[in-house]
């Protein structure tokens, strides 16, 4: 893609589809998602759903470089270990919105079990062909203006990532906010930057604190 489009396309996004495609205002301060447990009525048992694996795969890779490019590739292999434990399976599969309904938001009429399978399926709208890998295309970007954590839209495969808070992150941050954006690549969507019931923000936030976990006991190992 000519660089200037994909400007006048990243001017696209930011002026009209404000909330739609950006993540998370400034910081994420979504709570966490509810959940349903085992002996809860609607309770499902993550056994009677085949387990899936997803890999985790660079396609082209923008403005990373030394401890930026590493903090990226820790994101990556904390990310896909994250998504293929039983702990991420249960926690989407059952998943309890803010209304006590095990359902996401903005679910485009699927069950949490569809969402789960449309997940680790890993058939972007853009890439349906690549079965089982979640595909990246990032760019990090420097804008002193930019108050979002990173964006994308549903018209391109980059996620475009702001180092102002980049810099500050984790690797498992960094996994939570890949989570977030590629849930958008697969067409879920948040109708704004606080539907923390919308598949983004959940599924971002059940990877993100299970990397976190990850990483602290590989760091005390
Ligand atoms: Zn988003």
């Amino acid at each position: 893609m000519k660089k200037w489009v994909f400007s006048m396309a990243l001017f696209a996004t930011l002026g009209l589809h404000d909330t739609q495609s950006q993540l998370m205002l400034s910081h994420d301060h979504s709570p966490p998602p509810g959940l349903f447990v085992s002996g809860d009525s609607q309770y499902l048992d993550p056994a009677s759903i085949e387990t899936r694996v997803l890999r985790v795969q660079g396609m082209q890779i923008e403005g990373f470089s030394g401890a930026s490019l590493q903090k990226l590739q820790a994101a990556f292999v904390v990310l896909e270990e994250a998504v293929n434990t039983e702990e991420f399976k249960e926690r989407v599969l059952n998943f309890k919105n803010s209304k006590g309904q095990r359902a996401f938001a903005s679910n485009k009429g699927l069950t949490n079990e569809q969402i789960y399978e449309q997940f680790m399926e890993g058939r972007e709208t853009l890439q349906p062909e690549t079965v089982g890998e979640m595909n990246f295309y990032l760019r990090l970007y420097h804008r002193r203006w930019s108050r979002v954590i990173g964006f994308t839209s549903a018209t391109t495969n980059t996620i475009s990532i702001n180092w102002r808070f980049f810099r500050n992150y984790e690797p498992a941050d960094v996994a939570a906010n890949l989570a977030h954006e590629w849930t958008h690549k697969l067409g879920f969507d948040h109708r704004s930057a606080s539907e923390y019931d919308s598949a983004p923000y959940a599924i971002g936030y059940i990877a993100g604190d299970i990397a976190r976990k990850l990483r602290s006991k590989s760091l005390h190992e």
